[in-house]
């Protein structure tokens, strides 16, 4: 397995690179789309999730608002470590299990992490960044999105800055351009990405710091 870390800022594109290195055949393990089936409804982390900040968060189907569960959570630090208490050790421990899965293959194996900065991982081949101009960022996000100025803008502050990203990058793409200007980039990194030398038999552990 060649394993590789995927980051970027909010908006910036992981999304979209992910997809595109999953056309050219790479494995992707996607913390936030895990994050989104383990709150699925009738998922004991919905569950718990609903019992810590209440059930006006559901729709009448049983699915969660994740608009409204960041609106009371943004802002808030207690409310925020209440809400990452009860779904990142699931989403650790999935992610984990989908990466024990790959390990003996010979597969491209990214890792869509979108707090890597902040949360690190031992043995990776190689780690993309996903860069961009922070109002480009914001335009994306408002135009796209449904998300205010204001609220992108707060998002996007809260995070790594984009120089501590682009920092841990063995590869920068550029996404300020058009989506062909992202394919070309693309085809380049997934080229590097299978001439990097396979992972260390225990890569991708979370980093004790
Ligand atoms: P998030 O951090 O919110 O998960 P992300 O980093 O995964 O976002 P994407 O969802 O891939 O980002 O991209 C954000 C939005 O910008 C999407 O609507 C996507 O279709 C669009 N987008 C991405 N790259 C480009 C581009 N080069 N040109 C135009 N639109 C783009």
């Amino acid at each position: 397995m060649i394993l590789v870390g995927l980051t970027g800022g909010i908006g910036s594109g992981k999304t979209t690179v992910s997809e595109m290195l999953a056309a050219r055949g790479a494995v992707i393990i996607d913390a936030d789309q895990i994050t989104r089936e383990l709150q699925a409804p009738g998922s004991p982390v919905l569950e718990e999730i609903v019992a810590a900040f209440g059930s006006d968060l559901l729709d009448s189907a049983g699915v969660l608002d994740r608009a409204a569960l960041a609106s009371k959570v943004f802002g808030d630090p207690e409310a925020l470590a209440r809400l990452n208490k009860i779904v990142h050790p699931a989403v650790g421990r999935e992610m984990a299990s989908r990466l024990e899965a790959q390990r003996t293959t010979t597969n491209v194996v990214v890792l869509d992490i979108p707090l890597l900065v902040e949360n690190p991982r031992e043995g990776l081949c190689g780690t993309v960044v996903v860069d961009l101009p922070l109002d480009l960022a914001v335009e994306r996000l408002v135009r796209l999105r449904n998300m205010s100025h204001a609220d992108a803008q707060a998002r996007i502050s809260r995070q790594a800055s984009r120089e501590a990203r682009v920092a841990i990058a063995d590869r920068v793409i550029d996404n300020s351009g058009d989506l062909e200007s992202l394919e070309v980039q693309v085809d380049s990194v997934w080229r590097w990405m299978r001439s990097l030398p396979p992972a260390a038999a225990d890569a991708g552990r979370v980093s004790r710091s």
